[in-house]
This record gives C-alpha cells, sequence and structure tokens, in this order.
C-alpha cells in the first residue's frame, strides 16, 4: 500500500509515491507546460503503481476551487497560466484513478509538511510562506487549513515601501504587495541580478528583510500563531532571517509579546522536502479527503 503526492507548481511539476512514514519510494519532476502534456506524465507515473496506491494528495498552483460541494471543485481557476484556466485537475485524475485525494493549494501542502513532520510539529497554529518565483501563504489552526469562501492569498498583502526602495512593484495585479516587493523576480529587476547572485551584504537583503518583517508582522496580529514559517528559493539566503527580526522587533516596538523570534520565525525543517512529505501526508490523512 503506498501513498501519492503531486506538487503541481507553476514551474514544475513533482510527482512522489511514498509510504504512511513518508519514506520516498519513486519521486519524478517535469516542467510545467500544457495540461495535456503535464498530466499525461502525471497520469505514466502513477500507473505503474495502480495496484498498490490508497490515494493521492495534491497541492496545486493556483486559484484553486476548493469548495466540495461547488460545480468546479477540483479546478484550477483564474491562473494566469492560461492553459491551466479553468482546468479540472481532481476530475482528470479520477477518471483514471478511482482512489481518494485531498486538494488544496501548493503552500498549504508543505505547510501540512511542516505542521505534521517539521517545525510546527506539537503545534496547533502554523502557517507558512513560500518566497519564490512568487510568495504564498498557508495557514493550518490544530490541523485544518484556515479558509472560508476560498484558500487565503496571503502573498498579496500590502505593505509599505522601504524609506531607500524606489522599484515600483511586479505584481501584475497590484503592483507594490508583498510578491510585487519581495518574491525572487522583485528582487531581481530592483537590482538588476537574481538573487542568489547578490553579495550577502548587499543592501537590497535589508530591503528584502523590511518587507519579510511587515509579512511577519501582520501574520503575527492577524493570527498570533505558534510558528510562522517562511520557505522558498529566496529564504536559502542565511542572512535574511536575523534583518527580518531586527525589522519585526522595530514595527512591533513592544506591541505583542511573540515567542522567541528565533524560535518563532523560522525556516522549513524539511527544507525542499515539505511539499512532497506534505501531500504524502494529506494523502493519509482521510479526514481532507474528497
Ligand atoms: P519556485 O517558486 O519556482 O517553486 P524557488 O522557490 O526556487 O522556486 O524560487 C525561485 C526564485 O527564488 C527565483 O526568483 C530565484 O532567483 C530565487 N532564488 C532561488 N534560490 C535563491 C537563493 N539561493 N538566493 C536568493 N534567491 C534565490
Ligand atoms: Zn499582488
Amino acid at each position: 500500500m503506498v501513498y501519492g503526492s503531486i506538487e503541481a507548481g507553476g514551474t514544475k511539476f513533482v510527482c512522489a509515491i511514498g509510504d504512511g512514514d513518508f519514506n520516498i519510494k519513486e519521486r519524478v519532476s517535469f516542467p510545467t507546460t500544457t495540461p495535456e502534456e503535464t498530466m499525461k506524465l502525471v497520469i505514466e507515473f502513477f500507473k505503474k503503481y495502480q495496484n498498490e496506491l490508497e490515494s493521492i494528495g495534491i497541492g496545486s498552483f493556483g486559484p484553486i476551487d476548493i469548495h466540495r460541494d461547488s460545480p468546479t471543485y477540483g479546478y484550477i481557476t483564474s491562473t494566469p497560466k492560461l492553459a491551466w484556466q479553468n482546468y479540472d485537475f481532481v476530475g482528470t485524475l479520477k477518471e483514471v484513478f478511482d482512489v481518494p485525494m485531498a486538494w488544496t493549494t501548493d503552500v498549504n501542502a508543505a505547510c501540512y509538511g511542516e505542521y505534521i513532520a517539521g517545525a510546527g510539529q506539537g503545534f496547533s497554529s502554523v502557517v507558512y510562506y513560500t518566497v519564490g518565483t512568487g510568495i504564498g501563504g498557508g495557514a493550518l489552526q490544530d490541523g485544518v487549513f484556515v479558509e472560508g469562501f476560498s484558500h487565503p492569498e496571503m502573498g498579496h498583502m500590502l505593505v509599505r515601501n522601504h524609506p531607500d526602495d524606489s522599484f515600483e512593484g511586479n505584481c501584475p495585479f497590484h503592483k507594490t504587495c508583498l510578491e510585487g516587493m519581495a518574491a525572487g523576480p522583485a528582487i531581481e529587476k530592483r537590482a538588476g541580478k537574481k538573487g542568489q547572485e547578490l553579495a550577502e551584504d548587499d543592501p537590497n537583503w535589508d530591503i528584502e528583510a523590511y518587507y519579510l518583517a511587515q509579512c511577519a508582522y501582520n501574520t503575527t496580529l492577524m493570527l498570533s500563531p505558534d510558528k510562522i514559517i517562511l520557505g522558498g528559493g529566496v529564504m536559502k539566503q542565511k542572512q535574511l532571517l536575523g534583518k527580518v527580526y531586527k525589522a519585526f522587533d522595530e514595527l512591533m516596538n513592544g506591541y505583542v509579546k511573540t515567542p522567541k523570534l528565533e524560535e518563532y520565525i523560522v525556516t522549513p525543517e524539511l527544507g525542499d522536502n515539505a511539499g512532497t512529505i506534505g501531500c504524502l501526508a494529506l494523502a493519509r490523512d482521510s479526514k481532507l479527503h474528497s
């Protein structure tokens, strides 16, 4: 008996097969092209395991429809990726695999992974952000995703400009929202080179930390979670967290007494595996199935 994991990202898909202890038996990755091409590869991968496949956990780029009573449940909805607009993701898989499927956002899946087996283990309220090509956020309260009419879109919260930052922002919807100011492509546009090519002491990291600190500040005031986990490619810059703590303290100005920042605002313990482990855990935990 095995579980399936699908991390459906905007740039690549990662599919995996694992057991109930999250030991990964096989993992493959391929670029996100058209639904026809990409889903064909997904289906081929899982077909090999069809006889032992218990369930599948899916974490998808979005926006997605998560409402079980909606006629478009399981669809990717208004994504800027045209080929995937109004695409029946879960339905397409269900035509081939008659197994329970858990369906949530990519960042919720990573949040779940960290909650079950990483930095959020043992805590009741966990928030996870990915800071990469975009910024996304997910929140869990006692093992259940925080959601209402839809899933959160925390990456597009508004932020105020760093006093030295004249970058106009590059979110196609809001220009200067968090994603528009602090995701990888914003860093690249502002600095003229990619984040991974900037020196550790480049002043752009102070600017970046100022926005991430606002993200943590807003999150703290909205949810008072036990953990705020910051993941994604940009957080591989180890000097960032310390700068975030400093800017966070200044913004908070003593108003809320949070847990010790080194234990409160952290990077993922599962690293790049948070999504895969999260999807396997979602597949395993039947209360989240459709
Ligand atoms: P994705 O969001 O596409 O799943 P990543 O989380 O790796 O993938 O995000 C990619 C973005 O993060 C790019 O804009 C890239 O420049 C930036 N990035 C990746 N690695 C680093 C790094 N080590 N330091 C700074 N920025 C990085
Ligand atoms: Zn935005």
